[in-house]
């Protein structure tokens, strides 16, 4: 029998990726619920060559379009937030694959746990705004989070087979599209060149996220909820190679690592397929072509963002929540060239050192904390750029 995939995100840089892996495997994968932001004639456009049972575009002015666009195929349309969140639980659904950006992706992954759907989940801000929250809830739910983002990818395929808890997690980290610059220049940085990613070539936040290593703090908080580690357990190297996606160090001194050239679809057809692997037409990595793997430390002063996330980490609460919005905000507002790229971490310190804070959120707390990060976040970079 076919998975029925939802693909919450479908025109993304994740979304696109998953579907290729559905075109590979038209035996295995049946693409039920499509879902996107605002990008409805691509939506429109999968939607049809998939042949979706139903598709969600979030922003409700374009519901009309992607109706019209549609109005020759039996295909239903919905639209609005509210709606990713309740088509996830249809029955015609199996797996979802949360490829949203962004705290957009918390209430639908919750949803699907509800309903009792595995989770392929790309959407890191789930577990960073609420770890807390939804890793209970799968576990009484008995449903399956499995991660697509690399390194957690990695680091539970070297799990995989192991009897032992492991002694530490180390995320391999490309150090993103600035760190060859010294500090000093941070200041000056243009979104063209955050945006410079060299390894991997994904959506625009999550880009930003890598030249700040925020994505790496937000990916310490995620290892944190999937595997069940203390943050002193998660370390972090830099990789520049991109080779090694994660490693696992055992007690016995034995590390596992993942390797592989960086190319996403791996990681979301292992999601998929998980405990099987599919045969896929990559690129293989060659040692004897690429003899030289590196390592290094982490510049945590150029980096302060690694080091916030560690904190909200050992905070708990919504802490990590009021660092996320704060870092959407200050995303936005960089690239649409508003801040400067220092601002980014300004803004989440300013956001941190404001907020309210609640230990043990609810759904709505962390609404709430998200909002009010927002707020403080739009205060800091109107206050500087004033
Ligand atoms: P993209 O920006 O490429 O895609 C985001 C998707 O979400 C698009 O389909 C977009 O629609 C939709 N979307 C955006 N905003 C909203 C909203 N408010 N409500 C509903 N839908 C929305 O992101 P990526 O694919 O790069 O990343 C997706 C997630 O995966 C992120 O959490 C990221 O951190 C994670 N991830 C990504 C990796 C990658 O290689 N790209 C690697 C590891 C993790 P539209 O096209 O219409 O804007
Ligand atoms: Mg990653």
């Amino acid at each position: 029998m076919k998975q029925r995939l939802a693909i919450l995100g479908s025109t993304g840089s994740i979304g696109r990726q998953t579907l290729d892996i559905v075109r590979e495997n038209p035996e295995l994968f049946g693409v039920s619920v499509l879902t996107a932001g605002s990008n409805w004639q691509l939506l429109a456009q999968q939607a049809v060559e998939f042949d979706a049972d139903s598709v969600v575009i979030a922003d409700k002015s374009l519901y009309q379009a992607l109706c019209q666009a549609l109005a020759l195929h039996p295909i239903k349309v919905y639209a609005g937030a509210e709606a990713i969140a309740q088509v996830v639980s249809g029955s015609q659904v199996d797996t979802v694959v949360n490829a949203l950006v962004g705290y957009s992706g918390l209430r639908p992954t919750v949803a699907a746990i509800e309903a009792g759907k595995k989770v392929a989940l790309a959407n890191k801000e789930t577990l960073v705004v609420g770890g807390a929250y939804v890793m209970p809830l799968a576990m009484d739910k008995q449903v399956p989070i499995i991660p697509i983002d690399s390194e957690h990818s990695a680091i539970f395929q070297c799990l995989s087979g192991e009897a032992s808890a492991p002694k530490r997690l180390i995320l391999t980290c490309s150090g993103g599209a600035l760190r060859d610059l010294p500090r000093e220049a941070l200041a000056s940085v243009t979104p063209e060149q955050a945006l410079r990613h060299p390894q991997w070539s994904m959506g625009a936040k999550i880009t930003i996220d890598s030249a700040t290593l925020v994505n790496k703090g937000f990916e310490v908080i995620e290892a944190r909820w999937l595997f069940g580690f203390p943050p002193e357990k998660i370390d972090v190297v830099i990789h520049p190679q991109s080779i090694i996606h994660s490693m696992v160090e055992f007690a016995d001194g034995a590390i596992k690592a993942q390797m592989g050239t960086p190319d996403m679809h791996l990681p979301i057809s292992y999601a998929l397929t998980y405990p099987y692997r599919l045969p896929r037409p990559a690129e293989r990595f060659s040692f004897a072509d690429n003899p030289t793997l590196t390592f290094g430390r982490v510049d945590r002063e150029k980096y302060p963002a690694l080091d916030i996330a560690y904190d909200c980490l050992r905070r708990g609460g919504t802490a990590a929540c009021t660092m996320n919005g704060a870092n959407e905000v200050a995303v936005a507002s960089f690239l649409g060239r508003r801040c400067g790229f220092n601002d980014i971490a300004g803004a989440i310190t300013y956001a941190l050192s404001k907020a309210s804070f609640t230990a043990a959120p609810s759904l709505d707390d962390y609404a709430a904390a998200d909002a009010e990060a927002r707020v403080l976040a739009r205060e800091y970079i109107e206050s500087k750029h004033a």
